[in-house]
């Protein structure tokens, strides 16, 4: 599951827990991104703190894992280099790309996205206020997946505590904690 994970929500570990569960898969691999393209508009709150939050909220889950693949390749985060890496590094394996309906509609507008269907089964989940279908995808390549509707993002979550708001519940414990201890999100400059 590859997001920019800024920061990590509810969300994002329903959704993941959810298909685990559903397709029965060995591990569910968190990749936070390194720049993301489609942010470029944005200042993006630094990789490592991206990255200890994702590690911080799946610690406690045994099948769960982050991926420093796209935060160590630097750059701009494009999802095709993504699968490759983890293609090669998990070779005899089935991979499945976990994303969000507002995600899976921009998808063919990702570099190479041809290919991407060659490298992944995609796992489209439903999301509060997107619509889930595939009917511009591949037949074959995609699954859709219903979730427990959880009305939270990122942006969402950042807003809060810019305004002083809780975050409490809507990330796990720790990440609030982290948040705090860094203080991220005080005064977001867009
Ligand atoms: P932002 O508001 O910064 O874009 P976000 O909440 O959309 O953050 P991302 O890191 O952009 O989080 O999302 C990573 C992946 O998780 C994407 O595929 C996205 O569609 C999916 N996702 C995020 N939030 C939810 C949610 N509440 N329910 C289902 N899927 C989600
Ligand atoms: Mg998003």
């Amino acid at each position: 599951m590859g997001g920019t994970f800024d920061p990590v929500h509810h969300g994002h570990l329903v959704a993941a827990s959810e298909v685990q569960s559903r397709f029965g898969l060995d591990e569910v691999i968190f990749v936070p991104t390194g720049q993301p393209w489609q942010k470029s508009d944005r200042v993006v709150t630094k990789a490592e703190d991206r990255y200890l939050m994702t590690v911080i909220a799946t610690a406690s889950n045994p099948v769960f894992s982050v991926s420093r693949v796209d935060i160590d390749r630097g750059g701009q985060t494009y999802t095709v280099d993504t699968l490759r890496d983890l293609r090669a590094e998990y070779p005899d394996d089935e991979l499945h790309f976990i994303t969000g309906a507002d995600a899976l509609e921009q998808i063919l507008t990702w570099r190479n996205a041809e290919e991407l269907f060659d490298l992944a089964h995609f796992i489209g989940v439903t999301r509060p206020g997107y619509h889930l279908n595939d009917h511009h995808l591949p037949s074959g390549k995609v699954s859709l997946v219903e979730v427990t509707a959880m009305a939270i993002s990122s942006t969402g979550c950042r807003e809060r505590v810019e305004h002083g708001e809780p975050v409490w519940y809507l990330v796990p414990d720790g990440v609030v904690r982290y948040i705090d201890k860094r203080g991220l999100y005080r005064d977001a400059p867009d």
